[in-house]
Protein backbone atom coordinates (compact mmCIF):
# COMPACT_ATOMS: atom_id res chain seq x y z
CA UNK A 1 0.00 0.00 0.00
CA UNK A 2 1.04 3.75 -0.89
CA UNK A 3 1.38 5.71 2.14
CA UNK A 4 -0.68 8.12 0.67
CA UNK A 5 -3.77 5.43 0.64
CA UNK A 6 -3.15 5.29 4.35
CA UNK A 7 -3.54 8.85 5.70
CA UNK A 8 -7.49 8.94 6.21
CA UNK A 9 -7.79 5.40 6.13
CA UNK A 10 -10.24 4.70 9.21
CA UNK A 11 -8.40 1.73 11.35
CA UNK A 12 -11.68 -0.95 13.25
CA UNK A 13 -9.79 -0.88 17.12
CA UNK A 14 -12.00 -4.63 17.96
CA UNK A 15 -11.42 -4.35 22.21
CA UNK A 16 -10.61 -8.19 23.33
CA UNK A 17 -11.30 -7.22 26.79
CA UNK A 18 -11.36 -9.73 29.25
CA UNK A 19 -10.58 -13.74 27.59
CA UNK A 20 -10.46 -16.38 29.69
CA UNK A 21 -7.25 -16.83 31.36
CA UNK A 22 -6.37 -13.55 33.04
CA UNK A 23 -7.20 -13.00 36.64
CA UNK A 24 -7.59 -10.45 39.26
CA UNK A 25 -4.02 -11.60 40.67
CA UNK A 26 -2.85 -11.16 37.25
CA UNK A 27 -3.98 -7.49 36.58
CA UNK A 28 -6.42 -6.06 38.89
CA UNK A 29 -7.93 -4.29 35.98
CA UNK A 30 -9.24 -6.91 33.99
CA UNK A 31 -13.04 -6.84 34.52
CA UNK A 32 -14.95 -10.18 35.33
CA UNK A 33 -18.41 -9.33 36.20
CA UNK A 34 -21.20 -8.11 33.74
CA UNK A 35 -21.28 -4.49 35.28
CA UNK A 36 -17.07 -4.20 34.84
CA UNK A 37 -17.25 -6.20 31.82
CA UNK A 38 -19.93 -3.14 30.32
CA UNK A 39 -18.30 -0.37 32.38
CA UNK A 40 -15.11 -1.20 30.28
CA UNK A 41 -16.93 -1.89 27.03
CA UNK A 42 -18.32 1.44 27.37
CA UNK A 43 -14.73 2.70 28.52
CA UNK A 44 -13.04 1.68 25.00
CA UNK A 45 -16.06 2.74 22.77
CA UNK A 46 -15.62 6.10 24.28
CA UNK A 47 -12.01 5.73 23.38
CA UNK A 48 -12.75 4.60 20.57
CA UNK A 49 -12.96 0.77 19.68
CA UNK A 50 -15.80 -0.01 17.34
CA UNK A 51 -16.17 -3.99 18.45
CA UNK A 52 -15.80 -5.45 21.75
CA UNK A 53 -14.72 -9.64 21.93
CA UNK A 54 -16.00 -10.81 24.40
CA UNK A 55 -15.80 -14.20 27.00
CA UNK A 56 -18.40 -14.50 29.93
CA UNK A 57 -17.20 -15.71 33.81
CA UNK A 58 -18.86 -16.93 36.48
CA UNK A 59 -19.11 -15.85 39.77
CA UNK A 60 -16.09 -17.20 40.50
CA UNK A 61 -14.22 -15.35 37.70
CA UNK A 62 -13.68 -18.87 35.66
CA UNK A 63 -15.08 -19.01 31.88
CA UNK A 64 -18.03 -20.26 31.56
CA UNK A 65 -20.62 -21.14 28.76
CA UNK A 66 -23.49 -20.42 30.60
CA UNK A 67 -26.19 -19.05 28.18
CA UNK A 68 -27.92 -17.20 30.99
CA UNK A 69 -24.84 -15.30 32.28
CA UNK A 70 -23.82 -14.94 28.03
CA UNK A 71 -27.66 -13.84 27.64
CA UNK A 72 -26.91 -11.40 30.71
CA UNK A 73 -23.86 -9.84 29.69
CA UNK A 74 -24.84 -9.30 25.79
CA UNK A 75 -27.73 -7.51 27.16
CA UNK A 76 -25.81 -4.98 29.69
CA UNK A 77 -23.36 -3.97 27.13
CA UNK A 78 -26.33 -3.91 24.14
CA UNK A 79 -28.03 -1.52 27.14
CA UNK A 80 -25.07 0.49 27.70
CA UNK A 81 -23.31 0.40 23.88
CA UNK A 82 -26.04 -0.23 21.66
CA UNK A 83 -24.00 0.48 18.81
CA UNK A 84 -20.99 -1.28 19.08
CA UNK A 85 -20.30 -4.69 17.39
CA UNK A 86 -20.24 -7.55 19.76
CA UNK A 87 -17.69 -10.32 18.83
CA UNK A 88 -19.18 -13.81 21.19
CA UNK A 89 -15.90 -15.84 21.64
CA UNK A 90 -16.44 -19.29 20.16
CA UNK A 91 -13.07 -20.48 22.06
CA UNK A 92 -12.12 -23.82 22.88
CA UNK A 93 -9.70 -23.25 25.38
CA UNK A 94 -12.29 -25.15 28.19
CA UNK A 95 -14.46 -26.40 26.46
CA UNK A 96 -14.63 -29.23 23.98
CA UNK A 97 -18.70 -29.59 22.83
CA UNK A 98 -19.77 -27.94 19.97
CA UNK A 99 -22.91 -26.97 21.72
CA UNK A 100 -21.89 -25.09 24.66
CA UNK A 101 -18.58 -23.22 22.94
CA UNK A 102 -21.57 -22.06 19.81
CA UNK A 103 -24.29 -21.29 22.55
CA UNK A 104 -23.91 -17.48 21.82
CA UNK A 105 -24.82 -18.44 18.26
CA UNK A 106 -28.42 -19.75 18.95
CA UNK A 107 -29.16 -15.90 20.52
CA UNK A 108 -32.40 -14.15 19.43
CA UNK A 109 -33.13 -10.66 18.55
CA UNK A 110 -30.99 -8.45 20.10
CA UNK A 111 -28.79 -10.76 21.91
CA UNK A 112 -27.01 -12.50 18.75
CA UNK A 113 -24.10 -11.43 18.19
CA UNK A 114 -23.31 -9.65 14.51
CA UNK A 115 -20.10 -11.42 15.22
CA UNK A 116 -18.23 -14.95 16.71
CA UNK A 117 -14.85 -16.05 17.11
CA UNK A 118 -13.41 -18.69 14.32
CA UNK A 119 -9.88 -20.11 15.41
CA UNK A 120 -9.05 -21.99 12.04
CA UNK A 121 -6.76 -24.84 13.83
CA UNK A 122 -5.52 -26.30 16.63
CA UNK A 123 -1.94 -24.59 18.38
CA UNK A 124 -0.27 -24.29 22.01
CA UNK A 125 -0.90 -22.09 24.37
CA UNK A 126 2.42 -21.87 26.86
CA UNK A 127 0.36 -23.94 29.55
CA UNK A 128 -2.27 -25.70 27.43
CA UNK A 129 -3.54 -26.73 23.92
CA UNK A 130 -6.43 -25.46 22.31
CA UNK A 131 -7.61 -27.82 20.05
CA UNK A 132 -10.22 -27.06 17.54
CA UNK A 133 -10.79 -30.11 15.38
CA UNK A 134 -11.37 -29.85 11.72
CA UNK A 135 -15.10 -30.89 12.07
CA UNK A 136 -15.49 -28.76 14.72
CA UNK A 137 -13.95 -25.59 13.36
CA UNK A 138 -16.81 -26.50 9.71
CA UNK A 139 -19.68 -27.28 12.02
CA UNK A 140 -19.21 -23.67 14.13
CA UNK A 141 -18.84 -21.91 10.45
CA UNK A 142 -21.93 -23.44 9.50
CA UNK A 143 -24.03 -22.51 12.32
CA UNK A 144 -22.36 -18.78 12.15
CA UNK A 145 -23.12 -18.58 8.46
CA UNK A 146 -26.84 -20.51 8.87
CA UNK A 147 -27.76 -17.45 11.68
CA UNK A 148 -26.03 -14.65 9.98
CA UNK A 149 -23.56 -13.94 12.53
CA UNK A 150 -20.02 -13.04 10.32
CA UNK A 151 -16.96 -14.65 11.79
CA UNK A 152 -13.92 -12.86 13.57
CA UNK A 153 -11.33 -15.49 11.76
CA UNK A 154 -8.71 -16.04 14.24
CA UNK A 155 -4.85 -17.10 12.99
CA UNK A 156 -2.00 -17.85 14.83
CA UNK A 157 0.21 -19.32 11.54
CA UNK A 158 -0.21 -19.41 8.41
CA UNK A 159 -1.38 -23.16 7.36
CA UNK A 160 -4.78 -21.69 9.59
CA UNK A 161 -5.14 -19.00 6.92
CA UNK A 162 -5.19 -21.79 4.43
CA UNK A 163 -7.83 -23.47 6.61
CA UNK A 164 -9.47 -19.86 5.67
CA UNK A 165 -9.78 -20.42 2.16
CA UNK A 166 -10.68 -23.83 2.40
CA UNK A 167 -13.35 -22.64 4.39
CA UNK A 168 -14.44 -19.92 1.47
CA UNK A 169 -13.76 -22.81 -1.34
CA UNK A 170 -16.65 -24.42 0.43
CA UNK A 171 -18.97 -21.96 0.85
CA UNK A 172 -18.54 -21.57 4.52
CA UNK A 173 -17.41 -17.92 4.81
CA UNK A 174 -18.36 -15.45 3.14
CA UNK A 175 -16.08 -12.42 1.62
CA UNK A 176 -14.78 -10.51 2.70
CA UNK A 177 -13.41 -12.05 5.39
CA UNK A 178 -12.80 -10.25 8.77
CA UNK A 179 -9.38 -12.07 9.86
CA UNK A 180 -7.26 -11.20 13.20
CA UNK A 181 -3.66 -12.34 12.62
CA UNK A 182 -2.63 -12.43 15.94
CA UNK A 183 1.23 -12.85 16.58
CA UNK A 184 3.62 -13.96 19.42
CA UNK A 185 2.42 -16.36 20.88
CA UNK A 186 4.97 -19.14 22.22
CA UNK A 187 3.60 -22.33 20.24
CA UNK A 188 2.85 -20.49 16.79
CA UNK A 189 3.96 -17.93 14.54
CA UNK A 190 6.05 -15.25 15.83
CA UNK A 191 5.99 -11.72 16.09
CA UNK A 192 7.67 -10.24 13.31
CA UNK A 193 7.21 -8.26 9.88
CA UNK A 194 8.34 -11.17 8.33
CA UNK A 195 5.64 -13.70 9.53
CA UNK A 196 2.74 -10.73 9.38
CA UNK A 197 4.25 -10.74 5.98
CA UNK A 198 3.94 -13.87 4.66
CA UNK A 199 0.09 -14.31 6.10
CA UNK A 200 -0.85 -10.60 4.57
CA UNK A 201 0.21 -12.26 1.49
CA UNK A 202 -1.88 -15.69 1.79
CA UNK A 203 -4.69 -14.14 2.81
CA UNK A 204 -7.52 -14.35 0.29
CA UNK A 205 -8.37 -10.31 -2.28
CA UNK A 206 -10.10 -8.01 -0.07
CA UNK A 207 -9.83 -9.42 3.47
CA UNK A 208 -10.35 -7.01 6.23
CA UNK A 209 -7.23 -7.65 8.60
CA UNK A 210 -6.32 -6.47 11.69
CA UNK A 211 -2.81 -7.17 14.01
CA UNK A 212 -2.80 -8.49 17.52
CA UNK A 213 0.43 -9.23 19.11
CA UNK A 214 0.12 -11.56 22.38
CA UNK A 215 1.96 -10.84 25.57
CA UNK A 216 4.64 -8.29 25.55
CA UNK A 217 4.13 -8.29 21.60
CA UNK A 218 0.73 -6.50 21.67
CA UNK A 219 2.31 -3.31 20.98
CA UNK A 220 4.84 -4.15 18.42
CA UNK A 221 1.92 -6.00 16.01
CA UNK A 222 -0.26 -3.18 16.66
CA UNK A 223 2.04 -0.96 15.24
CA UNK A 224 2.94 -2.72 12.07
CA UNK A 225 -0.50 -3.13 11.62
CA UNK A 226 -1.62 0.48 11.85
CA UNK A 227 1.71 1.39 9.82
CA UNK A 228 0.83 -1.46 7.02
CA UNK A 229 -3.07 -0.12 7.01
CA UNK A 230 -4.42 -2.97 8.74
CA UNK A 231 -6.58 -2.76 11.81
CA UNK A 232 -6.29 -3.41 15.47
CA UNK A 233 -6.77 -5.62 18.14
CA UNK A 234 -5.78 -4.69 21.38
CA UNK A 235 -6.85 -5.51 25.21
CA UNK A 236 -6.42 -7.30 28.49
CA UNK A 237 -7.13 -10.67 27.05
CA UNK A 238 -4.03 -10.63 25.19
CA UNK A 239 -1.61 -8.45 27.77
CA UNK A 240 -2.26 -7.40 31.10
CA UNK A 241 0.90 -4.41 30.83
CA UNK A 242 0.82 -0.97 29.75
CA UNK A 243 4.79 -1.57 29.92
CA UNK A 244 6.67 -4.50 29.96
CA UNK A 245 9.85 -3.25 31.16
CA UNK A 246 8.13 -1.90 34.27
CA UNK A 247 5.19 -4.37 34.45
CA UNK A 248 3.06 -1.22 34.75
CA UNK A 249 -0.40 -2.62 34.46
CA UNK A 250 -2.62 -1.53 31.93
CA UNK A 251 -6.12 -0.89 31.39
CA UNK A 252 -8.53 -1.74 28.67
CA UNK A 253 -9.03 2.36 28.17
CA UNK A 254 -5.22 2.81 28.47
CA UNK A 255 -4.58 0.20 25.70
CA UNK A 256 -7.24 1.60 23.38
CA UNK A 257 -6.17 5.29 23.75
CA UNK A 258 -2.15 4.80 22.90
CA UNK A 259 -3.43 2.99 19.93
CA UNK A 260 -5.94 5.50 18.63
CA UNK A 261 -2.54 8.22 19.25
CA UNK A 262 -0.03 5.70 17.02
CA UNK A 263 -2.97 5.41 14.59
CA UNK A 264 -3.33 9.74 14.58
CA UNK A 265 0.30 10.14 13.98
CA UNK A 266 0.00 8.08 10.42
CA UNK A 267 -3.05 9.88 10.00
CA UNK A 268 -5.72 7.63 10.61
CA UNK A 269 -8.95 7.95 12.54
CA UNK A 270 -10.77 5.33 14.35
CA UNK A 271 -13.88 4.06 12.68
CA UNK A 272 -17.05 4.22 14.17
CA UNK A 273 -18.90 1.43 14.63
CA UNK A 274 -21.06 2.06 11.85
CA UNK A 275 -17.98 2.72 9.67
CA UNK A 276 -16.56 -0.66 11.01
CA UNK A 277 -20.11 -2.46 9.90
CA UNK A 278 -19.36 -1.17 6.29
CA UNK A 279 -15.84 -1.74 6.53
CA UNK A 280 -16.81 -5.49 7.38
CA UNK A 281 -19.96 -5.86 5.64
CA UNK A 282 -22.14 -5.77 8.62
CA UNK A 283 -25.79 -5.21 8.34
CA UNK A 284 -26.61 -2.26 10.39
CA UNK A 285 -28.59 -3.07 13.74
CA UNK A 286 -32.51 -1.69 14.02
CA UNK A 287 -32.67 1.05 16.39
CA UNK A 288 -29.28 2.39 15.74
CA UNK A 289 -29.63 4.01 12.15
ZN1 LIG B 1 -11.06 -14.35 22.95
Amino acid sequence: MRNDTLANKPVIINAAITGMVPTKEDTPHVPITIDEIAADVEAVAEAGAAIVHLHPRDEKGRPTCDPEIYRRLISAVRTRCPEIIICASCSGRIESDIDARGVALTFEGDLKPDLASLTCGSMNFPHQASVNAPQTIVELARRMKDRGIKPEVEVFEPGMVNYARYLIRKNLLDEPIYVNILLGNLGTSPATAASLSHMLNLLPEGAVWSGAGIGRYQLTVNALALAMGGHVRVGLEDNPYYDWGKRTPATNRMLVERVVRIAGELGRPSATPQQAREIIGLPTRRGTE
